[in-house]
């Protein structure tokens, strides 16, 4: 399978949150992204299926995939430059935990990541485990914006329209203590 995949760029079907997956079909999924992200052709860093299409929870990153992947326990700050397969070309500044772990599917204990052994993989992480909820890096964005400029991700909306909204449906569930 040497084929490239296109990925999804609408962000108002990024923003629809994934939907629990069983196991055997997780699995299946997961192998096939990681099958794309190790790629030499692609050199990505990471992949969730709904960036190809797939509404499943179900993401890759570097050598591992996950499998209806959640964060159990996080803690402590940090920033850091991420970018996103979505979005070509744009660098965004993001706040994300120092250490967080997680429970998958398709692994019989708990994950622990945490910044100081590898920040990369760390911020990989929790940017894939956010596209499962529906949620891009813009939503996570440390830069001041203005409400009334347009938004970072390109959707030619005003920020407090789009990705800055207030009335962003995943303010309560997910966007809580960040
Ligand atoms: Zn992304
Ligand atoms: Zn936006």
């Amino acid at each position: 399978m040497n084929l490239v995949p296109t990925i999804i760029t609408d962000i108002n079907v990024l923003k629809i949150p994934c939907e629990t997956v069983e196991l055997n079909e997780g699995i299946k999924i997961g192998e096939q992204l990681l099958e794309y992200v190790k790629s030499d052709k692609n050199n990505w860093a990471g992949l969730a299926a709904n960036q190809l299409g797939i509404n499943k929870r179900v993401c890759a990153m570097l050598d591992i995939y996950l499998v209806n992947p959640e964060i159990i326990d996080k803690k402590g700050t940090m920033y850091y430059t991420e970018q996103c397969l979505s979005f070509p070309k744009k660098d965004v500044l993001v706040k994300r935990y120092t250490d967080i772990t997680i429970t998958a599917d398709n692994f019989e204990s708990e994950l622990y990541f945490s910044a100081e052994s590898n920040m990369f993989k760390c911020a990989c992480v929790q940017h894939e485990i956010d596209h499962l909820n529906g949620i891009t890096m813009f939503e996570r964005v440390n830069t001041k914006i203005k409400r009334n400029s347009p938004c970072l991700c390109g959707s030619n909306k005003k920020y407090k329209k789009c990705c800055g909204g207030s009335n962003n449906v995943h303010d309560t569930k997910y966007k809580d203590e960040i």
